[in-house]
């Protein structure tokens, strides 16, 4: 079956043909890959054609696919049974297994996506200060509940709509959008909205404009003003989270940082290794104004979800072997320097960045530190790029706005072929 009539096909009973924007290729132009499967580093679309994979199902995948110990994990948990609506032992497990890798948490609730787990921290947070606003940034996207749908990076970015449709201004007149790493603005909002600001929610190392580290003094000041107004500063690692690092970037930050600490942290895609499972948690004293402990209401008929967990257990246990991060970061390191370099050859401006397993390049003389640098940067050089890339058999997110992902699958010969592809294509 060729990509072109699935493709076909699936745009007359699919929006789109596709289940979430980005797929599309809308941004880089072209067929989407029909993926019929993935082992280790690889995936074979439905002409058979293998693909070096640098997406990783957007971030969970940091074993690479098909991980045997996940397999097993995952086939024993359907055998026992798909879905209770009823507590389980593994639940407690995968918390516990969390809050061990987050210091910063004292308790957990697990949810599905994203989405949910960002949409829920804020309404936590709100239920907790009794305040309604919220500060976000631009080029951050927290997943598509409507009060967090505003200058959004990712699919809103690639598709040229910054801000929803079906959004009414009235639901987003408590949010708050600033430009990131900009202190000076950072501080006039507070000063303006101090007491009536329930959290600020931030991307750490921000993936849904490429990748775009948050400066260490603009952190320290957020930090410090968020502590002085008595707003929650959450963390949305639902692409960092156990990902740059075994502790997230709040550990990275907290080396640069002495006593840094989030108040709430947003989890996702690792933490499911693939399957839907995310998660928000923070001190008990926040935590416990959840139902049914508390006031502010949030459930799940999927929640905890037993294959999801076994899954997502099985994946961070896997994570905290000895050495584990140390070659994922060396690997990541070594295709982004082995990119820069490939550019430089070729006479092409590139920048690159990476943190353990996640990185970012971008067709610039320098790394940009905001969204509006970002959306500055060369779209179609980037498409011209992804395409050669894609030819070579070497898939990379279909749009510049994106971060890539390298799992420890990866092995130095993919890292090595992936370059020299790279080499070929700058070159052309
Ligand atoms: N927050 C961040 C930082 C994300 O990258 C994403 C998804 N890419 C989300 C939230 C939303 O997660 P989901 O797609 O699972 O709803």
């Amino acid at each position: 079956m060729s990509n072109a009539s699935l493709f076909e096909r699936a745009q007359q009973s699919i929006p789109g043909g596709v289940n979430s924007p980005v797929r599309a290729f809308r941004a880089v132009g072209g067929t989407p890959r029909f993926i019929a499967r993935a082992e280790g580093a690889y995936l074979w679309d439905a002409e058979g054609k293998r693909y070096i994979d640098y997406i990783g199902s957007w971030g969970p995948m940091i074993l690479g696919h098909g991980h045997p110990a996940v397999l097993e994990a995952v086939q024993k948990a359907v055998r026992e049974g798909f879905s209770f609506g009823a507590p389980t032992e593994r639940e407690i497990e995968l918390a516990e297994e969390i809050l061990k890798l987050v210091p910063s948490a004292q308790q957990v609730r697990l949810v599905s996506s994203g989405t949910e787990a960002a949409m829920s921290a804020i309404r936590l947070a709100r239920g907790f200060t009794g305040r309604p606003k919220l500060i976000k940034f631009e080029g951050c996207y927290h997943g598509h509940a409507d009060a967090l749908l505003v200058k959004a990076g990712s699919g809103l970015a690639t598709f040229g709509h910054p801000t929803s449709a079906g959004v009414p201004p009235e639901v987003v007149q408590h949010t708050i959008v600033l430009p990131f790493n900009d202190i000076a603005a950072l501080e006039q909002a507070f000063e303006t909205h101090g007491t009536e600001l329930a959290c600020v929610m931030i991307e750490p190392i921000a993936g849904n404009m490429n990748f775009v580290r948050t400066q260490v003094p603009f952190m320290r000041r957020l930090r410090e003003l968020c502590t002085e107004h008595r707003a929650l500063l959450v963390f949305d690692e639902v692409m960092t989270g156990f990902r740059v690092a075994l502790g997230g970037a709040q550990s990275v930050y907290a080396k640069a940082i002495p006593g840094f600490a989030p108040d709430l942290s947003v989890f996702g895609k690792v933490i499911g290794g693939g399957m839907p499972l995310a998660a928000f948690a923070g001190p008990r004293e926040v935590m416990r104004h959840l139902a049914p402990l508390g006031p502010v209401y949030q459930a799940g008929t999927l929640s905890g979800n037993p294959v999801a967990t076994a899954c997502g257990l099985e994946t961070l246990r896997q994570i905290q072997r000895p050495g584990f991060f140390e070659a994922l970061t060396a690997s990541t390191r070594t295709l982004v320097d082995g990119l820069v370099a490939a550019a430089r050859d070729a006479g092409v401006p590139l920048v690159g960045d990476s943190e353990g397993g996640m990185f970012g390049f971008f067709f610039a003389d320098a790394l940009p530190q905001d969204y509006n640098v970002v959306m500055a940067t060369d779209k179609e050089r980037f498409n011209r790029f992804f395409h050669a890339m894609l030819d070579r058999g070497v898939y990379l997110a279909p749009a510049l706005y994106e971060a890539g992902f390298v799992s420890a699958a990866h092995t130095a010969a993919d890292i090595e072929a992936t370059i020299e592809a790279a080499r070929e294509a700058l070159r052309s």
